[in-house]
């Protein structure tokens, strides 16, 4: 059984200590839980894969230390020996560098060519890697303490919802991992945002996150373009931050057509006619005791209502997503339902993606 651990000294280097023995252990980020492991270490690898079930064809993110911003990015990355400079033409390095001095340490993802000491069980036998420098004190911490990039995944079984407490973690690995390292509930509660830099200078967005289109257009000071299904096949990815369906609550998740302030007696009886007698409702923003009565109302049904932010505030929202939506998971509803995100913001672009792909379950 794991055991849950506040981040003091001793702990850390407990923790560290499990590292360089090749276990994976339970770490806090400013995005989501992770599970971390060496990446030089291809046990750890595939103790991550076996522990998360998560099939071998989905790469690793790699967290890197923040000594790694003392000098220039991209070059230090280079002198570890994890990316390929010459991979990569002028172009691509300025806009590669300038991202990384914008936006590390932070909730920013970025894929480059790999070299050969980067195991492929990392990237899933991607010539690319996706490296991070985090946010988090506490996953600065362990890096440092361990000495080498952690790979880490979310800390999750595959599929699932993302955990962004260290209870949220134990609930999903606690009998697989024997330590989680306790940092506080996510400060952003979403994953990273994954880029791509192509070695012509191209830049794709692979997954919205908490860094927007518009602030990394802003960096790089050109448009990007975003990965859909055509991006995924000439990148040869079948990444499942890009998968239809991911993020999912073990309960069935129905996207509403429109808020419930705005739902017709019709629709609300016609999406709830199959449920039981107890439907959880997800809600933006708004009173969730209010709006649940009306649920409630146009359902003829027992409604558990949850709000993302009272006050309509998308960083709160984005920050409440995954641990909103275990609660209903766990409320005893038998069929959940979500409103749609339908903010204009880049992050309620993210807040969007993660509902459809939690939604797509069949
Ligand atoms: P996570 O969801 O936190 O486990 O992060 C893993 C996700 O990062 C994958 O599912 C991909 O979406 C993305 N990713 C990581 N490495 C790569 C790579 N080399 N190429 C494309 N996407 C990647
Ligand atoms: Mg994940």
């Amino acid at each position: 059984m794991a055991r849950i651990a506040e981040p003091s000294y001793e702990n850390l280097h407990a923790a560290a200590q499990l590292l360089r023995k090749g276990e994976v252990v339970g770490m806090p980020t400013e995005t989501v839980y992770g599970l971390a492991g060496s990446v030089f270490d291809e046990s750890a690898l595939a103790r991550i894969f076996a522990v998360k079930e998560r099939p071998t064809f989905d790469p690793l993110i790699v967290h890197l230390g923040s000594e790694v911003l003392m000098s220039e990015p991209l070059v230090a990355l280079a002198k570890l020996e994890l990316v390929r400079l010459d991979a990569l033409n002028e172009l691509a390095r300025g806009r590669t560098g300038a991202l990384m001095r914008a936006f590390w340490p932070g909730p920013l993802t970025v894929v480059l060519p790999k070299t050969s000491r980067v195991p492929d069980l990392a990237t899933s036998g991607l010539p690319t890697v996706g490296l991070r420098v985090p946010r988090h004190p506490v996953a600065q911490a362990l890096i440092a303490a361990a000495g080498v990039p952690l790979a880490a995944p979310s800390a999750n079984r595959f599929g699932r919802i993302s955990p962004t407490t260290a209870r949220h973690v134990d609930t999903e690995l606690g009998d697989r991992i024997p330590l989680i390292l306790d940092g506080g509930s996510c400060a952003i509660g979403l994953e990273s945002t994954v880029v791509t830099v192509l070695e012509d200078g191209h830049v794709i967005l692979l997954r919205p996150g908490a860094i927007t289109r518009e602030s990394l257009e802003q960096v790089t000071g050109t448009p990007m373009d975003v990965a859909g299904k055509p991006y995924a096949h000439t990148l040869g990815l079948s990444a499942p931050g890009m998968l239809e369906s991911h993020y999912a609550p073990a309960r069935r998740l129905v996207l509403l057509p429109t808020s419930v302030s705005q739902l017709d007696a019709q629709t609300a009886l016609r999406l709830a006619q199959d449920a039981g007698p107890k439907i959880g409702l997800l809600l933006q923003a708004g009173n969730a005791g209010e709006l649940g009565r009306k649920f409630g109302q146009l359902t003829g049904r027992e409604v558990v209502a949850l709000s993302l932010s009272r006050e309509g505030d998308v960083a709160q929202a984005a920050r409440n997503l995954f641990s909103s939506l275990r609660s209903l998971d766990e409320s005893g509803a038998t069929l959940l339902f979500a409103e749609p995100c339908v903010g204009q913001t880049g992050l309620a672009h993210a807040i969007a993606d993660r509902l459809n792909r939690a939604a797509a379950k069949t």
